[in-house]
C-alpha cells in the first residue's frame, strides 16, 4: 500500500445511501429521469456536497454540475471525473452515483489532506445520461463534447413536457445549451468510475476493473417481406415465410458475434399479420451489434447483412435493412490506463482488463480529451434494477483506484 491514498469509506457509503433515498419508493427501487424533482432535489444535494469538499461549483449551460479544485498551476487543462446522477425507471443506487460520490470524495480527501498536484481536479455530474425521459442520452456529456444539436430540444416525455420546457423549468436557457462546449485545451483526461453492470469481474473474483475500451454499436431494424398465405392449403415448397427466415437470420447474427469476438442481441421480433394459422407476410426484428473495434464491427455489419440477403433470395424474400444508429467503439488512452494500472498496483489490487459493455458519458467525452473507466464489481451483474448491489469494500477500492490515478494524471506533466 505504499504510496495508494485512500479515500474516507465510511463517509462515502453513507453518501452513497443517502442519495439512493432520494427517489426511492417503498420497494427500494430509484427513480430519478432527468430534471424531474426528484432528479433536481439529487442535484441540490451533490452541490452541497461539493462545497462541503471545499470544491468551487458551477453549473453549465447544460446544466452540468462542475466541482473543480485548483492545482499548483491553474492555467494547466484540467484532469477531470465525474459521472450521472440520473437513473431509469425503478433502478438501483450505485449505477453512476458511485462515479459521482466517488469523485466528490476523491476530491475531497486531496483538499482535506493538503495532497499537492500540478493540474486543477474537476468532478462532474452530468445531465441526463440514461436518456429515459426524451430519448437523448449522453445530454450533458455530448454538450461539454460540443456534439449538442438543437433538434433535440423539440423531443417530450410521456406527458409531453420538451425538452426545451424541462430546461426553462429547470431555471436553464435552452437556447444556450450548446455554449457548454468545452475548449480541448481546458481539459487533459477524463476518467469515470462506475459499476460494472456485467458478471465478468464477479467471473474472474476481482473487486476492480479497467476498462481498456468500450464497446461501439451498430443498431439495425430488419424487415423481411414474403406472402401472408394459409397455414393448411399452402405446401411447403410454396411458400414465402418470413419467419423461418427471420430464424435463420438470428442465428446468423450469433454466428457473426462469435465469430468477431464481439456481440450480438435480437432484442425485438414481430410477425405480421399474426395469428396461428395464418403464415405471415411480414417478419420485423432488431439487431444490436456490438465490438470494441471500429473495423470488426463494420464487418460484422456487412457479413450479417450479407447472410440475409442469401437466406431472402433463397426463400424469394425481400429484405429492408435500416441502420437506426451507430456508434463507434471508445479505444482508452493510454495515459489513463497507465495511470489505473499504476493505482491498482499502488493499492495492492490485481489489474483486470476488460472492455466495458455498456455506454457511458465516457463515451461521450471522448471527443474531448484521452477517456478512461474504472469499473467495480457488480453482484450478479445486476443493474437498471433496485437489487443492484456492490459491496461498501468494492466502492471504496473504486475510488482509492480513482483517486490515485487522478493524482498521477494530475502530476504528469
Ligand atoms: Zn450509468
Amino acid at each position: 500500500m505504499a504510496d495508494a491514498y485512500e479515500v474516507n469509506k465510511d463517509r462515502l457509503w453513507s453518501t452513497l445511501q443517502f442519495l439512493g433515498k432520494i427517489g426511492q419508493d417503498k420497494r427500494g427501487g430509484v427513480t430519478r429521469l432527468s430534471l424531474t424533482e426528484p432528479d433536481m432535489a439529487a442535484r441540490a444535494y451533490v452541490e452541497g456536497l461539493m462545497k462541503e469538499a471545499g470544491l468551487t461549483v458551477r453549473r453549465d449551460e447544460a446544466g452540468n454540475l462542475i466541482g473543480r479544485l485548483e492545482g499548483d498551476r491553474p492555467g494547466l487543462p484540467a484532469v477531470m471525473t465525474g459521472s450521472h446522477i440520473d437513473t431509469v425507471v425503478q433502478a438501483g443506487i450505485f449505477d453512476g452515483a458511485l462515479g459521482v460520490l466517488g469523485g466528490i470524495e476523491a476530491l475531497r480527501t486531496v483538499k482535506e489532506r493538503g495532497i499537492r498536484h500540478r493540474h486543477p481536479l474537476e468532478v462532474v455530474c452530468f445531465t441526463d445520461e440514461e436518456g429515459v425521459r426524451f430519448g437523448v442520452g449522453y445530454l450533458g456529456s455530448r454538450a461539454m463534447a460540443g456534439a449538442w444539436t438543437g433538434e433535440w430540444l423539440d423531443a417530450a416525455d410521456d406527458r409531453g413536457i420538451t425538452l426545451r420546457e424541462a430546461f426553462e423549468r429547470a431555471g436553464l436557457d435552452p437556447e444556450r445549451i450548446a455554449n457548454a462546449r468545452r475548449e480541448k485545451k481546458t481539459v487533459k483526461a477524463y476518467v469515470e468510475l462506475h459499476i460494472e453492470q456485467g458478471r465478468v469481474l464477479e467471473e474472474r473474483q476481482a473487486p476492480i476493473g479497467m476498462a481498456t475500451a468500450i464497446y461501439g454499436h451498430c443498431w439495425l431494424r430488419v424487415t423481411l417481406k414474403g406472402r401472408a398465405d394459409h397455414a393448411g392449403t399452402t405446401p411447403m415448397a410454396l411458400r414465402r415465410d418470413p419467419a423461418a427466415a427471420a430464424a435463420e437470420a438470428l442465428l446468423a447474427a450469433e454466428r457473426t458475434a462469435l465469430r468477431y469476438g464481439g456481440v450480438a442481441t435480437v432484442g425485438t421480433m414481430s410477425l405480421a399479420p399474426g395469428a396461428i394459422n395464418v403464415i405471415p407476410g411480414e417478419a420485423s426484428f432488431t439487431v444490436d451489434l456490438r465490438h470494441d473495434d471500429s473495423a470488426t464491427l463494420q464487418r460484422m455489419k456487412r457479413d450479417l447483412c450479407g447472410e440475409i440477403h442469401a437466406v431472402c433470395k433463397r426463400r424469394r424474400l425481400e429484405p429492408v435493412i435500416d441502420v437506426l444508429d451507430e456508434e463507434a467503439p471508445v479505444s482508452c488512452g493510454p495515459a489513463v490506463l497507465e495511470a489505473i494500472e499504476q493505482s491498482c498496483r499502488a493499492s495492492g489490487i490485481p489489474v483486470q482488463a476488460l472492455v466495458c459493455g455498456a455506454g457511458h458519458d465516457a463515451a461521450a467525452i471522448r471527443g474531448l480529451c484521452e477517456v478512461g473507466m474504472i469499473l467495480v464489481r457488480s453482484r450478479d451483474g445486476i443493474s437498471h434494477h433496485p437489487s443492484e448491489w456492490s459491496s461498501p469494500d468494492d466502492c471504496a477500492a473504486g475510488a482509492n483506484v480513482l483517486l490515485n490515478a487522478l493524482l498521477k494524471l494530475a502530476n504528469r506533466t
